[in-house]
């Protein structure tokens, strides 16, 4: 198996049919950066910088953050890497920022944390313009957008920290700039947010809990956390369906893209990129080059209107398996 991966690395994921799918890669640490490139992965579609803020005892400095981006863009370079702001809250705590709360993933989590803390989101928005210089293969993407306002006013700040960033000389240009879709609200809006920003990825992870009430790290009620479940797959074909037209580019960087069933549906539903681990990328590649974009869309019309999660697993399991 490890000797077809390897066979795999310089060979497009594209279907039978010659339909290509962009495979990225979530990374958090330096050395994914080697091992996403050893795997053949077209770029970063999230980078998590809670990673490099949470091995620290104190927030990294705006020079510090500079330096850590710096690798993983150059690492990449002239492929893009899409580096998420600062997504502490909910599961992911900093003990240096320790937050209580109630129901942490309803809480301050995300944007809301950095657009609370001005210092912290311009530093690091700065950090990452300066760390693009000369390369400029930056995308920038903001977590736990759930209302337009967030953005209006993300944006505002990332243009101001591009022009103070180019004033001082720096060899830049305007990033790209991107929303994870990853709660409800944002589904509903999604043509809105679409006319706003470059890019769109869904978090099916987050999505997922938000969608089915459902706490992703409490094992209590993990046999309720289902990534196929109906309505988690035809919130995802909402959001193609919502976003036409509006030139958006549209991506998954959530498990469900690193499985392969779930890749297929995904790229079904008309997504163009898929980023998950590094580890997911190669029997994600050659499961889609098996098949054509026609059997992929014919299996997504099948489970559709299935109505539990275990008949849609059950069915594109049987469904990949006739297919060869
Ligand atoms: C997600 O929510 O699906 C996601 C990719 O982000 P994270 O797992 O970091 O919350
Ligand atoms: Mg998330």
């Amino acid at each position: 198996l490890e000797s077809e991966y390897e066979q795999l690395k310089d060979l497009p994921c594209e279907t039978l049919d010659g339909q290509r799918i962009g495979l990225y890669v979530n990374t958090g640490l330096l050395a994914d950066v080697n091992r996403s490139l050893d795997r053949g992965a077209e770029g970063v579609g999230l980078y998590r910088t809670e990673v490099p803020f949470m091995i620290r005892d104190r927030f990294p400095t705006e020079a510090e953050q500079e330096q850590i981006y710096r690798q993983q863009l150059e690492g990449f370079a002239p492929a893009p890497v899409t580096i998420r702001t600062l997504d502490v809250g909910g599961d992911k705590a900093l003990p240096y920022f320790p937050i209580s709360e109630e129901n942490p993933f309803l809480g301050w989590r995300g944007i809301r944390v950095t657009l609370d803390h001005l210092e912290i989101f311009m530093a690091q928005i700065r950090a990452m313009i300066k760390a693009s210089a000369g390369l400029h293969n930056l995308k920038i993407m903001l977590p736990m957008i759930s209302n337009v306002a967030e953005v209006e006013e993300a944006l505002a700040l990332i243009r101001r920290a591009y022009a103070e960033v180019k004033e001082e000389g720096y060899d830049v240009v305007m990033p790209q700039v991107g929303v994870m879709i990853e709660v409800p609200s944002a589904v509903y809006q999604a043509k809105e947010l679409a006319g706003m920003v470059d890019f769109m990825s869904v978090g099916s992870n987050d999505l997922t809990q938000y969608l089915l009430a459902v706490d992703r790290n409490n094992s209590r009620v993990a046999n309720l956390y289902h990534n196929f479940h109906p309505a988690v797959l035809r919130a995802l074909a909402d959001i193609v369906e919502r976003t036409k037209g509006e030139g958006v580019k549209l991506s998954v960087c959530g498990e469900l893209a690193g499985d392969p069933l779930g890749a297929i549906l995904i790229m079904a539903m008309g997504y163009n990129t898929l980023s998950m681990s590094s580890t997911s990328l190669p029997k994600v590649k050659a499961v889609l080059r098996k098949l054509t974009m026609e059997q992929a869309q014919d299996m997504l019309r099948q489970v559709l209107p299935l109505v539990h999660s275990d008949a849609v697993r059950q069915t594109m399991m049987k469904l990949v398996r006739e297919a060869g």
